[in-house]
């Protein structure tokens, strides 16, 4: 199984502080760390480490920061070969409070350079995988013509619609698997999802504009799964979460691994939320995403 992952690579920059900041207030950080994240990089070091054969497409900057992912993703095995430097590599600025809460401020750098050229460039790697997997941290348009290149294709296409912007109906129309949160399914069906039933009347409307299946992930309380059939919640595996960082990266990713591996939509969803219930205790992205084996002792 050969996944293609085009998408975002950032450097997270992490201040712990005692509070938020104020607008004009300058504090002091107790603790910093940087941490490699980006969904697109993300996604596919979570693919690689549960085994997948993973080739990327996109960009980081020429500083030590993209020195880092670069290093990171092939220590994971991934094909870097669709990955080149220009400018200054993503950045995610993250205060996190002793309160737990956070504010993050997204520096797309050398995500905002993954061009439709840039994609139409590395045209093997969409031609060559069996799924591509994408996510909306880099242009939309530049999504929007994988999408339709790997449609064309044939290929299985999987998308994460996270940040949450809205999407073009023919976009839609290419998708096997949509993965949005409920942030993510509110602002692409205008509808409340407040309760169980407002979800699944949702996450049925997104179903009606054309993809194969919509899984809402829906943090502690598991995931939704909508098909034309009718729909299925699957509850998350009960854990002690200490940082939500990347879960519903881990989430997407695994699924695209275990419906490769063949498994059945429930089962899959089902190795996922594992997956991602051990994301949660960990701190972090790409080194909280565990490996297969991991997964596998998972109870
Ligand atoms: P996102 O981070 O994209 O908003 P979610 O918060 O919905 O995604 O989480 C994605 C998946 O991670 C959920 O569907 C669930 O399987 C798992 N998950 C998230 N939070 C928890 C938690 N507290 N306990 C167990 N699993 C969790």
């Amino acid at each position: 199984m050969k996944i293609a992952v085009l998408g975002s690579l950032n450097m997270d920059l992490v201040a712990h502080v005692h509070h938020l900041p104020q607008p004009g207030e300058t504090i002091i950080s107790s603790r910093f760390q940087t941490i490699p994240g980006g969904k697109g990089a993300n996604q596919a070091v979570a693919a690689a480490r549960l085994g997948a054969k993973v080739r990327m497409i996109g960009k980081v900057g020429g500083d030590s920061y993209g020195e880092q992912l670069l290093e990171g993703l092939a220590e994971a095995g991934i094909d870097t070969e669709g990955i080149e430097r220009e400018g200054t590599t993503g950045m995610a600025l993250i205060n996190v409070s002793d309160q737990g809460e956070n504010q993050i401020v997204l520096v797309p750098g050398a995500n905002n350079e993954v061009t439709v050229a840039y994609t139409a460039h590395h045209h093997d790697i969409l031609t060559d995988c069996d799924v591509l997997l994408v996510q909306l941290e880099i242009p939309l348009d530049t999504v929007a013509y994988a999408v339709q290149t790997a449609h064309r294709l044939g290929k299985r296409i999987i998308l994460n619609p996270a940040p949450a912007q809205p999407l073009p109906e023919e976009m839609l129309r290419c998708i096997d698997t949509l993965t949005p949160n409920e942030t993510e399914l509110e602002l692409l069906t205008g509808m409340p999802v407040k309760t169980l039933p407002e979800i699944e009347a949702a996450a049925q409307k997104l179903l009606a504009k054309g993809p194969g299946r919509v899984i809402v992930t829906l943090g502690e309380k598991g995931a939704l799964l909508a098909r034309t059939d009718g729909t299925l919640h699957i509850p998350a595996c009960q854990v002690a979460a200490i940082d939500t960082t990347a879960a519903g990266d881990a989430f997407t990713a695994a699924f695209a691994v275990a419906q490769s591996r063949g498994m059945a939509d429930e089962e899959a969803i089902r190795f996922a939320s594992k997956a991602a219930a051990i994301v949660v205790t960990r701190h972090g992205a790409q080194p909280s995403l565990p490996t297969l084996e991991e997964v596998e002792a998972f109870a």
